[in-house]
């Protein structure tokens, strides 16, 4: 083989060598910032929640250092047109600020208010656990605006998914429970 065709495999493996590189790097950038997350408004100094145009911006990381923007926020339409001065916030500490974080988090070392089973690793994709809120009522995650997680973690109480399941059938259909007043679950959390 002559020395250019050397050269010529040489640069080709140097290359794709550089495409694969760029490749992980871009879908780092985008599972790092995809996701909805929670911040401080700047403005108000109160919750807001948000989503970071992940995609864009791994698509701007191919040819250059991209910019961070929003594609939500819980408020816009009205405030759109802010600074997004939240994004040092999720530059910071793009993990901490993850709803799902938040959550997982507040779950770890509770156990489930009716049948006491601890939470252990959570699988959202799979039997995800709700809350009790305050009028006793289960209510699952996505039934409550990310902008009023932190409060609904205040008030809320941890419900494993069966139990989630269990208390709704006994809500939407009553007649199907045959023994319902002497649950020992609801004499654990109400007496
Ligand atoms: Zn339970």
């Amino acid at each position: 083989m002559s020395s250019g065709n050397y050269l010529l495999i040489v640069l080709l493996a140097l290359a794709a060598a550089y495409a694969i590189f760029r490749i992980v790097a871009v879908s780092r950038l985008y599972f790092r910032f995809r996701g909805k997350r929670i911040v401080s408004c700047p403005e108000t100094r109160k919750a807001a929640a948000v989503r970071v145009s992940a995609g864009k911006a791994a698509l701007e990381a191919t040819v250059h250092t991209p910019q961070l923007r929003l594609s939500e926020c819980s408020r816009w339409p009205e405030r759109e047109a802010c600074g997004q001065e939240c994004l040092a916030q999720i530059q910071e500490a793009p993990k901490a600020c993850l709803v799902w974080t938040i959550i997982n988090r507040w779950y770890q070392g509770q156990e489930c208010v009716y049948c006491h089973k601890p939470f252990g690793e959570i699988h959202w994709h799979d039997h995800p656990p709700a809350l009790l809120n305050k009028e006793r009522k289960t209510v699952q995650w996505n039934e409550i605006p990310a902008e009023n997680l932190q409060a609904a973690l205040g008030t809320h109480r941890p419900v494993c998914w069966s139990c989630h399941m269990a208390e709704t059938v006994r809500r939407e259909h009553p007649e199907l429970v045959v023994d319902r007043t002497s649950s020992p679950l609801r004499m654990n959390l109400y007496h």
